[in-house]
């Protein structure tokens, strides 16, 4: 199998469109959604509605939980609370319905799906560093967990010690085990503004990070059009 884990998608559908097709061309045999598929950007709805046609794994981001909610959101930057008010309006019942019903952990095939990390995933905490990720590995029992959350792709290997090897392509070595980040599709952090997603080749034991260009000025446009923040726009093409 060749399976692409793809996530933090936060309603950028050109991105989204984008990584679809490169998948398409790289053999991609199964798709699994790793949450966040709304919040910051302006195409929710459309992005719910392709992750629902596709029919695939999807699992329950910090954005998802809150946009099909109706808590407060004065524990969250302005930017972002902008945008999530923003985001709960274009949200009808069955789309909240479909957003609350995501799992927060889930199994597949031989690996484990997460959108934060395996201690405590409602608490939605930040894997930064290699003290974060040994929590993690304390309830990890599969020996590859891909996970998202803060959107830079990162690869934590525990074998006697916790470390931190390159997000390049790597191979799942037999007495090890693997904590991955599959970084985002639709806000990447990392200084690069290209969508990020991973694909994990199960019969070689392979996992390879693809980036991919899309239409960003489409989405920078739409951004600006709905009236959401402008910062927003920005940040897209910084990577940040
Ligand atoms: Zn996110």
């Amino acid at each position: 199998m060749r399976i692409a884990l793809f996530g933090d998608i936060h309603a950028n559908l050109e991105a989204l469109e984008a990584v679809l097709a490169d998948a398409s061309t790289q053999g991609v045999t199964d798709y699994v959604c790793m949450g966040d598929v709304v919040g910051y950007n302006p195409d929710p709805v459309a992005c719910i509605a392709k992750i629902q046609e596709m029919g695939c794994p999807t699992i329950k981001g910090n954005h998802d939980e809150d946009a099909s909610g109706s808590h407060s959101l004065d524990s969250m930057n302005p930017i972002a609370a902008a945008a999530m008010k923003w985001t709960r309006e274009q949200l009808d019942d069955d789309h909240r319905l479909w957003l609350r019903q995501l799992r927060m952990v889930r199994q597949i095939a031989s690996f484990t799906v997460v959108h934060s990390t395996l201690d405590q995933p409602a608490h939605w905490n930040y894997v930064t560093n290699r003290f974060d990720a040994m929590a993690n590995f304390s309830y990890q029992f599969t020996q590859v967990c891909f996970h998202g959350h803060t959107h830079v792709p990162r690869v934590f290997v525990k074998s006697d010690k916790v470390s931190e090897v390159p997000a390049e392509s790597i191979i799942i070595e037999k007495n090890a085990k693997y904590f991955i980040n599959v970084g985002s599709v639709g806000q990447p952090r990392d200084g690069d503004w290209r969508s990020c997603y991973a694909i994990y080749d199960t019969d070689h034991q392979l996992v390879v990070f693809r980036r991919v260009e899309y239409d960003i000025a489409k989405t920078q446009a739409k951004i600006l059009a709905a009236g959401l923040p402008q910062s927003l726009a920005e940040r897209i093409a910084d990577g940040r």
